[in-house]
């Protein structure tokens, strides 16, 4: 295990922060990464991850986890990541919250269908890319700028979520320091979202019935170990209240897997600047804990992921965006006039997919259904 604070010397200082794109006076007792905080929670784009499937459809549980539930359970891993490594807990909890609110109704599906739309006219949807357009442009609570004027760590871990980008390579990116690696805090976003996915995903498949305890024995090493610590802890135990405690171990297991891991890879590294200008992210796991990672992610595909009842459901989603997208490109009057007007400067495409990106899942049915997109 990590001493406590052991890469405290890669800890992003917020006096560091390349600050906000409209300077503004300073808080009196709240730092510019807590302000930022703050304004995602606020934001609308926050309260409608309520809204938004993050695996499981809603209807099928109350129970399951959504997509605001999913970025709280991501944010409490990530800041006790970063508390336990003497990283910026407050950057972490703001890139935590603001990871997912680029996305579109209908999970991951959701946004392959509105990039495949995009690509028609030889643009892309990009989930991230468009989190940075809801902070800098579709969120409007003040009245001196457009947008949630958050800091430039903040912004940049945003759009560095799930990658990094070489200079050129994305223009619209250039201001976002190209071919540097962000700092520890958001590299380690990314990997948090995977822990608390898969395990999530895991815990909500079984409760589904979509999870069979011998076939997941068999798939995740990992899991099979803690299952016979289980039955040797607990005889007897119920299924249901053994796969807690496996599900636990899993998360235990692949957060300590990430500070080890993480620890070991900044070896050499002696401040931020230093994280800046490796040619590599350092936040990673130990190589037994991403061959857990590896198999959990695996065995869900084929479980959950891929089980027919998912299946239909994805593809009954997905074949609904792709006709509400066709009617609104041919009656964008269908759209409600003050947005029109907001985003008037945008090809239509572009006004549409934005449109239908920042719906709910269920709002996205409400109006798919009122205008007769079946
Ligand atoms: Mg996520």
């Amino acid at each position: 295990m990590p001493a406590d604070g052991e890469l405290a010397r890669l800890h992003f200082p917020v006096e560091r922060s390349r600050g906000r794109r409209y300077p503004e006076l300073a808080h009196p007792y709240r730092n510019e990464f807590r302000r930022d905080r703050d304004r995602v929670v606020h934001a609308r784009a926050f309260r409608r991850l309520e809204n938004k499937t993050q695996v499981f459809t809603p209807g099928l549980s109350d129970h399951f986890r959504n997509r605001l539930t999913h970025t709280i359970e991501v944010s409490q891993i990530a800041r006790t990541v970063a508390s336990i490594l003497g990283l910026n807990e407050d950057l972490t909890e703001a890139l935590s919250l603001a990871h997912d609110i680029g996305h579109p109704p209908f999970g991951h599906s959701g946004e392959a269908e509105l990039d495949s739309m995009m690509r028609r006219f030889g643009e892309r949807f990009d989930h991230n890319l468009h989190a940075l357009r809801i902070i800098e442009s579709f969120e409007n609570p003040y009245p001196r700028f457009a947008g949630l004027n958050l800091t430039f760590e903040v912004r940049e871990g945003i759009v560095k979520h799930s990658r990094d980008f070489a200079p050129g390579e994305i223009p619209e990116l250039d201001e976002y320091v190209p071919g540097l690696r962000p700092p520890l805090e958001a590299q380690l976003i990314d990997l948090c979202d995977e822990i608390a996915y898969n395990t999530a995903d895991l815990d909500d498949g079984y409760s589904a019935g979509m999870v069979d305890i011998a076939e997941a024995r068999a798939a995740v090493d990992r899991f099979g170990e803690l299952y016979e610590t289980t039955e040797f802890q607990f005889p007897g135990l119920s299924e249901r209240v053994r796969l807690k405690e496996v599900v636990r171990g899993l998360i235990d297991g692949l957060v300590s897997g990430l500070m080890e891991g993480t620890v070991k890879a900044c070896a050499g590294l002696t401040d931020v600047d230093a994280v800046r200008l490796h040619p590599e992210r350092v936040a990673r796991f130990t190589p037994e804990a991403a061959k857990t990672s590896a198999q959990l992610k695996r065995f869900l595909r084929e479980s959950v992921y891929e089980s027919p009842a998912l299946v239909r459901a994805r593809s009954d989603s997905v074949s609904k965006i792709a006709a509400l997208f066709e009617l609104l490109l041919e009656h964008p009057d269908q759209m409600p006039a003050a947005y029109r007007e907001e985003s008037a400067g945008q090809p239509l495409h572009r006004q549409v997919c934005d449109y239908i990106a920042g719906m709910t899942d269920g709002f996205f049915l409400r109006t798919a259904a009122q205008l007769g997109v079946s």
